[in-house]
């Protein structure tokens, strides 16, 4: 909670000012980013931006391990959204992180449902793959935590049977805390009468099942999510296309250059580097349409510091990177 109270203070803080932004060739005032926030039913809130590890990393004392466990609001939560629906009162999480009980919390007081005396349960559950930031969370809807009745879980065929079929996930299955619903893939579906979201596959290390991006539309925008990708080229879709269809992106930012890999076969790295995304997507960015934020940040990731020259190029070229409590009105 004091992640967020101290987000909402700083937006807060530049809600009364018309302050300028320029952003490497683009300039867009706070009356922008209050057009962005208006006029929807349909929210995203970002509940957390770090790689499957989390930040700090257990057992790490890197730079900024040592910086996030001295100062909270440099540590950042596995990455995951909520997708809110203000008018129905329903909210969807989008991969079910270890940090699923704070992330629950955060979504479901977005709601203003906190004090009502009523159990948070999420209206459903949205999963990319089994890679450990992204499903293991599930677990505290079984019975040694809080015992779910048939709680919404959407995912891949794949992904099904691999929960269905190991253990602990498939007591989840059997005992029915969890019922799960296969997604066809490239086919809108409809969580709520206002949103709706189309899953897609991804090329990813593939272990255990295969690996998703979606994109979630509310009446008036789209929002782009690919947390976890092999590389923009080895792909089947063009990057660039599915940015400029949408109105935000917020893609996998893992890694920001070779620099933080000292020694590593960069062949091997398996997620686009931040600084080739900035490449590849440069016209997108100054065009302006779309805004374009990393996430997934892994906690050697140079573009972590606030203050450091990786970030400073990040904004100046017209990106972002996401942060906890970040809202996008769809
Ligand atoms: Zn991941
Ligand atoms: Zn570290
Ligand atoms: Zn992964």
């Amino acid at each position: 909670m004091e992640r967020r109270e101290f987000f909402n203070a700083c937006l807060g803080g530049l809600a009364g000012m018309n302050i300028f932004f320029t952003s490497g060739k683009r300039t867009f005032s706070i009356k922008d980013l209050k057009k962005e926030k208006e006029e929807t039913d349909v929210l995203v809130k970002v509940l957390g931006t770090a790689q499957d590890g989390g930040l700090p990393q257990i057992g790490c004392y890197c730079k900024n391990c040592l910086r996030a466990r001295e100062d909270q609001r440099f540590s950042r939560l596995i990455s995951s959204l909520a997708i809110i629906d203000l008018g129905e009162k329903k909210y969807f999480i989008l991969d079910a992180t270890p940090d699923i009980r704070i992330q629950a919390d955060i979504a479901f007081s977005r709601l203003a449902l906190l004090k009502q005396g009523r159990k948070n349960f999420p209206d459903g559950i949205l999963l990319t793959h089994a890679h450990i930031g992204h499903y293991t969370g599930l677990m505290f809807y079984g019975y040694e935590s809080m015992s779910a009745h048939k709680l919404p879980v959407y995912c891949s065929s794949r992904m099904k049977s691999f929960l269905s079929s190991n253990g602990p996930w498939s007591q989840l299955v059997s005992l029915e805390n969890i019922s799960i619903h296969t997604l066809s893939m490239e086919k809108e579906f409809l969580l709520t009468p206002r949103i709706s979201f189309t899953p897609f596959l991804v090329p990813h290390r593939n272990e255990y099942t295969d690996t998703l991006g979606f994109i979630i539309s509310g009446d008036k925008r789209k929002l782009l999510y690919v947390p976890d990708i092999q590389s923009w080229e080895a792909w089947s879709r063009s990057i660039v296309k599915e940015t400029r269809k949408s109105d935000v992106a917020l893609l996998d930012g893992t890694f920001c250059s070779s620099e933080e890999l000292p020694g590593r076969d960069l062949s091997k790295i398996g997620h686009p580097f931040i600084k080739t995304s900035l490449k590849t997507l440069k016209n997108v960015a100054e065009e302006g349409k779309t805004k374009i934020y990393f996430t997934h940040l892994n906690h050697s990731n140079l573009a972590l510091d606030p203050e450091g020259e990786a970030r400073k190029e990040v904004e100046e070229k017209g990106f972002g990177i996401a942060s906890e409590g970040m809202e996008f009105f769809l």
